[in-house]
C-alpha cells in the first residue's frame, strides 16, 4: 500500500491542480497529499487505512453519512436502466420528474418549481439570470443589482465569487464584478459597538442595508442574497430579529429574497429549510450539497410562485427560456437525490440534527468556552464554529501569520478528527454528518479540547 501512495502522491503533485490548495507549495511537496479511499458512516479511510471522524461531512455535504447501500443502488440502477437523458424542450425522467415534487413538497410554503443544476455556484448563477430576466419582463430594465453581504459565499465562478464576500475568492480575479454590491455582515461578536443588544445590531445591519438601497437608488436593486447563517464566512447565526428586519426594509422598495440554502438545506439546522428555521420567506431558494448529501453532484433553485408567474408571462412574449445546462436534473444524480431525501425521512436524520447538534454545541462551549483564547463558540443545529481571539477582552484577533486556526485544525486531525480552518479569521468549523450520534459529539469534544491545548496552552 505505501508503494501505492507514494505512485499517488507523485502523480499528485505533478498533474492534479487542486482547488482551494497553496499551489506552489503542494507542488513542491511542503504540504501533504492524502488519498482518501473510503468512508463509512461518520469516518473516512486513506489508501494507508488511517480512519479519521469527519466532523465537517466533507464540505458540509455528507449529510446522510458515507458508505449508504441504498443511494449506492439507486446510483447503480439508474445508471443501467438510463445513464442519461437531456431535459431540454419538455424531457424528464421518472427520477428528476419524482424529485422536484420531493423538493416541492418539502419547500417551504409559496414555492412552485425546480431549476436543476450541477453545483451550487451555477445555481446561484441561475438565480441571478432568472431575476434579471424577471425584471425585464417587469419593463424595469434598471433594476438589476444583487446585494449580498461581506462573509457571505454564493460560489466561485465570476458572478458567483462576486457575491461571495471574502477578500481570497476576490483578490487577483477582478472580483467583484458589477453590479453585486455587499453590505454588513450580521457578525454579531464582531459588532462595531460593544454596547449594543442583538436586536439593536440587528436593527444596524437593516439600517446599513436601507442606506445602500437609498444611496443606489431603490430602483436599481434588484435581489438581497443571504445564507440563513453564514457559513464559509465563520459559521454565524443571525442575530435576534435579524431576518424580520431585513426583509421589512427588502419588502418597502421591492426587493426580491434569495435565500442560499446549500448549506442549510434539508436538515442542517433541525428543520427542513434554514428559512423555516428562521422565519424567512424567500422568493427563491439555492439548495446542492445535502440534495444528494454530495452522492452525486446536484443542485437546484426554487423558484417562489410569485416568480414563475413572471417567468410564464416572458415565456409568452419570448418563447423558451435561453438558459440551459447538458446536465441539468441528470437522472443518475436524481436518482440519488431521491434515496437520499427518504433515508433522511427514514432514518429521522433532521430532528436528530437539532437534538444532538444541542447536544454537541453545549458540550463545546463547557469544554473550551472558557479557554482564555476562545472568543466565542457558537452555531445552530449541527453547524458549530470556535473563534480564537489573543485577547478575550478587546476581542483581537491573532496575527495573520500565526496561522493560530490551521495549527488547531491540523493538531485536531493529528487526533483524528477533522474540522475546519474557515477561511478568514481564526475559527475552526464543525458541520458533521446529520446521523452524528452522542459518543461521536463526544469524541470530537474531547479531540477539539486537547488540539486547542497542544496550539494555544491552558
Ligand atoms: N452557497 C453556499 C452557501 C455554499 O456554502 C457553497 C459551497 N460551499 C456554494 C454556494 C457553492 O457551491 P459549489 O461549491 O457546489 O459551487
Amino acid at each position: 500500500m505505501l508503494d501505492r501512495n507514494n505512485e499517488l502522491t507523485a502523480w499528485d503533485r505533478d498533474h492534479f491542480f487542486h482547488p482551494s490548495t497553496h499551489m506552489g507549495m503542494h507542488a513542491r511537496g511542503e504540504t501533504p497529499t492524502r488519498v482518501i479511499a473510503g468512508g463509512e458512516g461518520v469516518y473516512i479511510t486513506d489508501v494507508n487505512g488511517r480512519t479519521s471522524l469527519d466532523a465537517f461531512a466533507g464540505l458540509y455535504c455528507v449529510n446522510v453519512g458515507y458508505g449508504r447501500q441504498k443511494i449506492a443502488d439507486a446510483i447503480a440502477e439508474q445508471a443501467k436502466n438510463l445513464a442519461y437523458y437531456h431535459a431540454y424542450v419538455g424531457h424528464g425522467t421518472e427520477a428528476s420528474i419524482t424529485l422536484s415534487k420531493m423538493i416541492i413538497d418539502r419547500a417551504p410554503e409559496s414555492m412552485s418549481r425546480v431549476y436543476f443544476g450541477l453545483s451550487g455556484s451555477d445555481a446561484n448563477e441561475t438565480n441571478i439570470k432568472l431575476i434579471w430576466y424577471y425584471n425585464n419582463i417587469l419593463g424595469r430594465p434598471e433594476k438589476k443589482k444583487i446585494i449580498s453581504r461581506w462573509r457571505g459565499y454564493h460560489g466561485s465562478g465570476v458572478m458567483t465569487g462576486s457575491l461571495t464576500g471574502l477578500a481570497l475568492f476576490h483578490n487577483a480575479f477582478d472580483l467583484p464584478r458589477a453590479p453585486i454590491l455587499h453590505t454588513e455582515a450580521p457578525y454579531y461578536f464582531r459588532r462595531p459597538d460593544r454596547s449594543m443588544d442583538e436586536e439593536q445590531f440587528s436593527q444596524y445591519c437593516a439600517d446599513k442595508l436601507e442606506e445602500m438601497i437609498v444611496n443606489e437608488g431603490p430602483d436599481t436593486i434588484a435581489a438581497f442574497i443571504g445564507e440563513p447563517i453564514l457559513g464559509t464566512g465563520g459559521i454565524v447565526p443571525p442575530p435576534k430579529g435579524y431576518w424580520q428586519k431585513i426583509q421589512a426594509v427588502l419588502a418597502k422598495y421591492d426587493i426580491l429574497l434569495i435565500a442560499d440554502e446549500v448549506v442549510t438545506g434539508f436538515g442542517r439546522l433541525g428543520t427542513m429549510f434554514g428559512s423555516d428555521h428562521y422565519g424567512m420567506k424567500p422568493d427563491l431558494i439555492t439548495i446542492a450539497k445535502g440534495l444528494t448529501s454530495a452522492y452525486a453532484p446536484l443542485s437546484g433553485t426554487i423558484v417562489s410562485d410569485k416568480v414563475w408567474q413572471v417567468l410564464v408571462q416572458g415565456s409568452d412574449e419570448l418563447g423558451a427560456i435561453g438558459h440551459g445546462w447538458t446536465y441539468s436534473s441528470h437522472p443518475i444524480c436524481a436518482a440519488a437525490g431521491v434515496a437520499n431525501l427518504e433515508l433522511i425521512d427514514e432514518l429521522g436524520l433532521i430532528e436528530n440534527a437539532g437534538t444532538t447538534g444541542a447536544y454537541f454545541r453545549e458540550r463545546l462551549a463547557e469544554a473550551v468556552g472558557g479557554h482564555r483564547h476562545v472568543g466565542e463558540v457558537r452555531g445552530d443545529g449541527l453547524m458549530a464554529a470556535v473563534e480564537f481571539v489573543e485577547d478575550k477582552d478587546d476581542r483581537r484577533f491573532f496575527d495573520v501569520s500565526q496561522k493560530i486556526g490551521p495549527q488547531v485544525s491540523a493538531a485536531l486531525a493529528e487526533r483524528g478528527v477533522i474540522g475546519r480552518a474557515m477561511p478568514q479569521g481564526d475559527i475552526l468549523g464543525f458541520a458533521p454528518p446529520l446521523c452524528l450520534t452522542r459518543d461521536e459529539a463526544d469524541i470530537v469534544v474531547k479531540a477539539a479540547t486537547a488540539a486547542i491545548d497542544q496550539v494555544l496552552g491552558r
